[in-house]
């Protein structure tokens, strides 16, 4: 049974293990013991088979490896103590001195300077695509291509791949393809049932919910799990922590709900930015402006939280005197936590070498919340009445 519900509520967990306790136990310890040489010998041997020490397998942490899994409808799950430790132990494990990857430009910041810092001093090569043609994959590949490492959608311009296409693509020569999905988290896309190997997401978005956790969620075959657990995840010590794992249980409960109020939000605020005369453009996936709108109902189960605004701004400060002046919405990184957020693109560019002709310069990145959506509307409009 792969129902939604049971998933979420029922999976993994076993009542009779811990008091009939509706919340399982956070199992706050570093080690198990054992009655029988022969059992440890066992475990020795494979430590991904039972729990020996908490920087391997621990039983709070396997409730929610279950239930992720389902989610994604894949094998096996690793759960580490953040999204960047799921990039990195995921490309990591699978390339070698003289290996190439082929990545999606302007991938998640950390992601890409795994491959411009780190990779090169292995001798593994990294070629960026534009990912929303099949014909740039098929020309980046070469001989030595182990990876094709993919964001649909990217979680600034919302550029998608299309999955199947790349998957196919892979399969036929046999390179290993990887999905960050932190956008839209299992429930809006399963990469793994479009043929993707592997997938990631940050859970310190929408998993944990209420940005008090940072964790990473990787899936895949049982044979890839347990290769990344038996070296990068016990050598690294970089798998999450019970208390850690506890709370990400806690949020999955009500994921499907607040995902579904900050579409409907979503939506609210997309629409009423549209239409205001300070804005240029809105970048949002679902929206029918949107270049690729119909391979996004194609693959997406949906949309929410986060999109882009392209401020109609001749000065740096118009944009800044906005973001400054909202009262509600927090100027913050992330998203995908019970608040609303805003972040200009300005803020990594240099005043002087500010463009007014360059669209992304006028950028600012939006995650709508759960707040009352006419409340976030009307902090936004009061800013835009100090910007104007
Ligand atoms: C936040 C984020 C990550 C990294 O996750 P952390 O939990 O912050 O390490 C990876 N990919 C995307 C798209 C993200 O937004």
């Amino acid at each position: 049974m792969n129902d939604l519900s049971y998933i979420l509520n029922e999976l993994g967990e076993d009542r009779e293990q811990y008091f009939r306790a509706i919340s399982p136990p956070i199992m706050q310890t570093s080690n198990f013991a054992f009655k029988k040489v022969e059992e440890l010998r066992k475990v020795f041997e494979d430590e991904f088979s039972t729990y020996l020490y908490s920087r391997g397998l621990n039983p709070t942490v396997d409730i929610l490896r279950q239930k992720l899994a389902a989610l994604d409808e894949a094998e096996d799950c690793l759960v580490f103590n953040s999204g960047a430790s799921a990039i990195f132990a995921s490309v990591f494990s699978n390339v070698q001195s003289g290996d190439h990857i082929v990545s999606v430009k302007s991938p998640y910041t950390w992601a890409q300077k795994m491959f411009d810092n780190i990779l090169p001093r292995f001798g593994v090569t990294t070629t960026y695509i534009d990912g929303t043609h099949i014909e740039n994959f098929e020309r980046a590949i070469l001989p030595n291509t182990k990876i094709i490492y993919l964001e649909s959608p990217n979680s600034w311009d919302f550029a998608l791949q299309d999955l199947r296409a790349v998957a196919d693509l892979a399969r036929a020569e046999n390179i290993i393809t990887i999905c960050d999905n932190s956008y839209c988290t299992p429930l809006y896309q399963k990469p793994v049932a479009m043929g993707i190997d592997m997938v990631l997401q940050s859970a310190t978005k929408y998993i944990g919910g209420h940005s008090d956790v940072v964790a990473g969620v990787l899936t895949g075959t049982r044979q890839m799990m347990k290769k990344i657990f038996d070296n990068e995840l016990l050598n690294m010590g970089n798998g999450i922590t019970p208390f850690n794992a506890w709370l990400l249980i806690r949020g999955l409960r009500t994921l499907p709900i607040r995902l579904e109020r900050i579409s409907n939000s979503t939506t609210k605020v997309v629409n009423y930015l549209k239409k205001h005369p300070l804005v240029e453009e809105v970048i949002f996936p679902f929206d029918p402006s949107f270049p690729q709108i119909n391979l996004a109902k194609k693959q997406m189960g949906g949309a929410c939280g986060l999109f882009t605004m392209v401020m109609k701004a001749e000065k740096m400060q118009q944009i800044v005197t906005f973001c400054e002046s909202l009262r509600h919405i927090l100027m913050a990184v992330s998203w995908g936590g019970h608040e609303s957020l805003a972040i200009p693109r300005c803020a990594s560019i240099l005043p002087e070498n500010f463009d007014a002709g360059n669209r992304a310069h006028k950028m600012i990145r939006f995650y709508v919340g759960l707040e009352d959506p006419e409340y976030l509307i009307a902090d936004i409009e009061q800013a835009f009445a100090k910007a104007r």
